[in-house]
């Protein structure tokens, strides 16, 4: 990777304040049909499956 493809990199505080900013307390139902609750403790884990098409699904169920 060259120093420029580098700097294109944003680091993961950056990442996270936008899923704070946005997630933040919300629930939804996943596309394996399990639930997650943002910033809960025994909430589910997320994957999220990048690809052109995001899919988002509970950790459990990406293995
Ligand atoms: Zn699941």
């Amino acid at each position: 990777m060259t120093s420029e493809q580098k700097a294109q990199y944003e680091g993961p505080e950056e990442l996270k304040d936008i899923l704070k900013r946005v997630l933040a307390g919300r629930k939804f139902r996943l596309e394996c049909g399990h639930h997650v609750t943002f910033n809960h403790n025994l909430g589910n884990d997320i994957v999220i499956q990048n690809g052109k098409e995001l899919a988002v699904i509970c950790s459990l169920c990406s293995y």
